[in-house]
């Protein structure tokens, strides 16, 4: 039985992807910091008896090596970060020191204890920030615009250095914005529509936002985490792009959940305390390599996946 370490299986794409590596027959160890957190993703997908949870420190290196010790894993899929950009800006030495150190930590002990361990990166978008040609490829010039940013940069870079300097099976995914049920509250897809639910039982409630200008490529995160584990599969590790290939406002985003929802959009106030110091304006991808080379495919269009998002988030609301 194949054993994978995922590092971040409480958010929402450790959760997809346990998930999905389960039904593939695989023994699945989630890293946690806290094992009396509460893991809503895992038990809400079902699996939560399914998967080993141990606690390791991603600070210390020599508390992975003894992680790899006692597992010793085929595969370890690195999702741990701070992963908000807004919040980056708030915690800019915390997030740019841990989603790096953490990646340093991990290639320095697959180096040590079994090289042969393949490892992947939850790599972002974000790091291309400043876009002068789309759609991105994966060698498209970066240019990062937030401490976030910055932070996946970095560990992108040593990604690649671990690869071509020794040798190891690890590589990034360059994962643009995904969402699905189980993203985090302050997210902007996940926050709009469960105020926009709220909104519909009180007449007088208003929704706050910031910038709705700019334009993302927006995707589905359990499609997402299958080009995940298509990565690791490859005889040859490389980076790939995992996008739709199309991007949209925010606005477009809050007028098709407002009209749904029977909302008028007067209710909604562009609040300036919300905008961000700096914010990429227009992001799209090419995905036509992880298509091609992985055999991934993706073909909803983000209407589509509002209409899932909406529905369950319905089937779900407690009044
Ligand atoms: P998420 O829901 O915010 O989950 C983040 C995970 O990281 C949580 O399990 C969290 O654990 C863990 N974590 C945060 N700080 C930690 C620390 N100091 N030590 C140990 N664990 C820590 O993120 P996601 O949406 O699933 O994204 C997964 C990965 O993909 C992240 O690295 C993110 O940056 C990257 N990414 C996401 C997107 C997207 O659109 N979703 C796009 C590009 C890249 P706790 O529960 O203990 O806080």
């Amino acid at each position: 039985m194949k054993v994978a370490v995922i590092t971040g299986i409480s958010g929402q794409d450790g959760a997809y992807l346990a998930k999905l590596l389960l039904s593939k027959g695989y023994k699945v160890v989630g890293i946690v910091r806290n094992l009396n957190q509460k893991f809503h993703g895992l038990e809400y997908l079902g699996i939560f008896q399914d998967v080993t949870l141990e606690l390791c420190d991603l600070w210390e290196q020599a508390s992975i090596l003894r992680l790899l010790g006692k597992y010793n894993p085929d595969e370890i899929y690195n999702l741990a970060a701070q992963s908000s950009v807004g919040l980056s800006f708030e915690y800019p030495i915390e997030t740019i020191k841990f989603n790096f150190v953490s990646v340093l930590n991990f290639l320095e002990a697959i180096r040590l204890h079994n090289s042969k361990t393949k490892f992947y990166q939850a790599s972002s978008s974000e790091m291309y920030g400043i876009v002068h040609k789309l759609p991105i490829q994966v060698n498209s010039p970066m240019h990062p615009l937030s401490p976030y940013a910055i932070s996946k940069a970095s560990a992108f870079w040593t990604v690649i250095n671990y690869r071509e300097a020794y040798g190891l099976h690890c590589c990034s995914g360059v994962l643009f914005n995904h969402e699905s049920y189980l993203r985090s509250g302050n997210f902007f897809v996940k926050k709009v529509i469960g105020e926009a639910i709220k909104m519909t039982s009180d007449d007088t409630a208003i929704l706050k936002l910031g910038n709705l200008k700019v334009k993302r490529d927006f995707g589905y995160s359990p499609k997402y985490v299958e080009a995940m584990w298509l990565m690791l599969q490859k005889d040859k590790a490389d980076d790939y792009i995992i996008c739709s290939g199309k991007s949209i406002t925010l606005e477009e985003i809050v007028v098709y959940i407002f009209d749904k929802l029977n909302l008028d959009m007067g209710r909604v106030i562009i609040d300036k305390t919300l905008l961000r110091p700096t914010d990429i304006e227009d992001i799209y991808g090419d995905n036509t390599r992880a298509i091609q080379d992985l055999g991934w495919d993706y073909d909803l269009t983000f209407y589509q996946v509002l209409d899932m998002l909406i529905e369950e988030e319905l089937g779900n609301y407690k009044n």
